[in-house]
């Protein structure tokens, strides 16, 4: 007989129907209830039914997978950012989280100061391009960058201007390596 919350497999004994009747997932047989695909066991002591239900596959990410994240920290040759979401999917992210994107991976063009290209609590658009021994993320491209940024002092959120960003209730003007459709994102 199976625990609760056992991984079993198609043709598992998982229950006698005395117990607990067949559902989604299992079927009797001869007064036993069999598992009919693989998942998580579960025995239902309200209703008693056993059920095997499919685990969602784990939502990891891998090299090439867009990402959103928030730039966490601005170090002299990288920033840190958390990632937040996996384009195309709402499901929260079962891996880990933290990324870094060096400095070398921000831009096309050349540059050697972070702090002019990301800002922290910026929403950036970014590709995996690495995720051992720890996730790194690139925002070469055109499509990739700063999709949202607000006023470190006003927290209004930063217009386009050119090829950076205005604020305009402080009225100062900052660089940025902007995605092609800042301000065109709904988040
Ligand atoms: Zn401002």
């Amino acid at each position: 007989m199976m625990a609760d919350s056992e991984m079993v497999f198609p043709g598992d004994e998982v229950a006698v129907e005395e117990e607990y009747l067949a559902s989604d997932g299992t079927f009797a047989e001869n007064g036993i209830v069999y598992a009919s695909q693989i998942g998580i066991l579960e025995l239902d002591d309200k209703d008693c039914v056993a059920r095997v239900i499919t685990p969602n596959p784990p939502n990891i990410l891998a090299e090439g997978d867009i990402v959103y994240a928030i730039v966490a920290d601005i170090r002299n040759t990288m920033a840190t950012a958390d990632v937040v979401a996996k384009d195309g999917t709402e499901r929260g992210l079962g891996c880990e989280t933290y990324a870094t994107i060096h400095v070398s991976k921000i831009s096309p063009k050349y540059t050697d100061d972070v702090s002019k290209e990301l800002r922290k609590g910026d929403y950036i658009r970014a590709k995996v391009t690495g995720v051992k021994p720890s996730l790194q993320l690139t925002t070469k491209d055109d499509h990739l960058g700063v999709i949202r940024s607000l006023c470190y002092k006003c927290k209004t959120e930063l217009e386009k201007k050119g090829e950076g960003l205005y604020c305009p209730e402080c009225k100062y003007s900052a660089t940025r390596k902007l995605a092609d459709d800042y301000g065109d994102v709904v988040l």
